[in-house]
């Protein structure tokens, strides 16, 4: 039997890895709706969501249903792709009903950054071609072939030599998309940049993308790990630029709190995964049945409950509440905005406040004078309006 020595404290100091030196550290007890509960008997509003990951709140009682049930028939039985299991197969057929036409072959991955993994092979063995074009600023994910699309240099520097054949373009200009010539590949892009600081591009620069890309013959992959799910007021994002990617990668929000992703494309281009050499790209946990059940249950009450038009109405009251001069900008669309403060150690001083006050907020990966606002989408207007008093009042008191 394994004996526990130390406290959970120690043990996250001394067994855990920690990805920077300063961790937030709070202790979880337990999470239900728009609340986390701390071992230290407080409760703090969550404002980030895990970083867009728990649309519906924590917890939420459909999803832990789903979940139950689906353990109580089986867990992992065969790799991904053999065998035919309900929620997998469910699951593929109602995304297929809510993507855009065309985007109608699912393939399951457990994360963000490997249904990128998964996009970006797929796009060279459709066209044959190696080279990839992505944007500066762009976040696609931490392992080899995702960070070699990152566009931030300073992630990247420690890694290198990463994938050869990447080319990087200013984000949202036109002018720069003729870079785009019949040797690429792909052109993979965030609809609306998330973790570079909530950057929304214009519908010109996508429709300019996308014509682009098809006279090229180069696919379009849109990763709408961040954005998917309702978060910017509709279902995808690509919806509010009239533009339809050839592949599209999603994940955080998709598992409702399980992990899950996927990239998706047309049953044509797809299909080459299959062949020359068969299993040409295998994953085992991909799409693992409790994920996937857990998934269709937060895609129903997504639509049920109208939370991408929800995203919206909570957009509305974050930009007419927070009103503050230190408040330079709030960026982004629906339940995905920034607010920026052009200041690093404001943020710094603000965000630290709104958690002693009980509210959770955090900044972007690429940017530390921009709060990142991204709660539920079923939060409570009467606990959004709670939280956004916090934050008031931090700025009041930190503004100079
Ligand atoms: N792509 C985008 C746009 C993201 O925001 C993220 C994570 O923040 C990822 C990819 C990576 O996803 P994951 O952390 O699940 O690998």
């Amino acid at each position: 039997m394994l004996r526990n020595v130390q406290n959970p404290k120690q043990q996250f100091t001394n067994h855990l890895a920690w990805t920077s030196d300063d961790p937030i550290g709070l202790e979880v007890d337990r999470a239900a709706g728009s609340y986390i509960y701390l071992k230290d008997g407080r409760r703090i509003i969550d404002l980030i969501s895990g970083i867009a990951v728990s649309s519906l709140g924590h917890g939420h009682p459909r999803v832990v249903e789903a979940i139950k049930r689906q353990v109580d028939k089986h867990l992992h039985v065969m790799v991904y792709g053999e065998f035919i299991q309900g929620p997998q197969v469910r699951l593929a057929e109602a995304l297929s009903n809510v993507l855009p036409d065309g985007l109608d072959s699912v393939y399951f991955t457990m994360t963000g950054t490997e249904a990128n993994e998964g996009a970006l092979k797929l796009a060279k063995k459709a066209t044959g071609r190696s080279h990839m074009v992505s944007f500066e600023n762009s976040y696609h994910g931490d392992s080899h072939g995702s960070l070699s699309v990152t566009g931030r240099q300073v992630y990247r520097e420690p890694f290198l030599p990463l994938l050869p054949d990447v080319t990087f373009l200013p984000f949202n200009d036109i002018s720069a998309l003729s870079a785009i010539d019949e040797t690429v590949a792909c052109v993979i892009t965030e609809p609306i940049q998330g973790e570079g600081g909530i950057i929304v591009p214009s519908v010109e620069w996508h429709k300019a993308l996308r014509a682009r890309c098809t006279e090229v013959g180069a696919l379009l992959i849109f990763d709408e790990i961040q954005t998917g799910f309702g978060r910017t007021g509709s279902m995808f994002a690509c919806e509010q630029f009239g533009v339809t990617p050839d592949i599209i990668t999603l994940a955080k929000a998709m598992g409702g709190g399980m992990p899950l992703g996927a990239f998706v494309s047309s049953r044509t281009i797809m299909g080459t995964l299959r062949t020359n050499p068969p299993l040409s790209h295998v994953t085992t946990f991909g799409g693992h049945p409790v994920s996937c059940a857990a998934a269709l249950a937060t895609l129903e009450v997504l639509r049920q409950e109208a939370l991408p038009a929800r995203a919206l109405q909570i957009e509305s009251q974050i930009r007419d509440t927070l009103k503050h001069p230190s408040v330079r900008e709030i960026r982004g669309r629906g339940a995905m905005l920034g607010m920026d403060l052009r200041d690093a150690d404001l943020t710094a001083k603000v965000v630290a406040t709104c958690l002693e006050n009980g509210v959770l907020l955090g900044w972007t990966l690429h940017s530390n004078s921009l709060v990142r606002i991204a709660p539920p989408l079923n939060i409570e207007e009467d606990v959004l309006n709670m939280a956004l008093r916090v934050i008031l009042m931090a700025l009041k008191e930190h503004s100079k």
